[in-house]
């Protein structure tokens, strides 16, 4: 008899605000930026920015998956390496 417990929920998409705290834990091929700060901060918004490269070197690290990384491309729209990605909070404060 199987157990309840064990049973596994589809994936939930994980938030961008969560990927963007995954990949600062990889150093940024871009600005070099070291683990654990944002490469930017955004004037305006006062948010985390950080460059594409490091999404990228955070997912070849596997601190973030495939899928994350399309959640943080997905925002950029049109991108290169150097491009910023913006953290959002997850309750979308400002
Ligand atoms: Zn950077």
């Amino acid at each position: 008899m199987p157990n309840p417990t064990t049973t596994s929920s589809p994936p939930v998409p994980r938030s961008l605000h969560d990927v963007c705290g995954d990949a600062r834990r990889a150093n940024c091929g871009q600005c070099w930026q070291v683990p654990g700060l944002s490469c930017a901060t955004s004037t305006i918004t006062g948010r985390d920015g950080y460059h594409v490269a490091r999404f990228g070197r955070a997912m070849r690290r596997g601190l973030i998956s495939g899928d994350d990384l399309m959640i943080a491309l997905r925002t950029a729209g049109v991108f290169t390496s150097a491009t910023l990605i913006y953290d959002v909070l997850p309750d979308g404060q400002r």
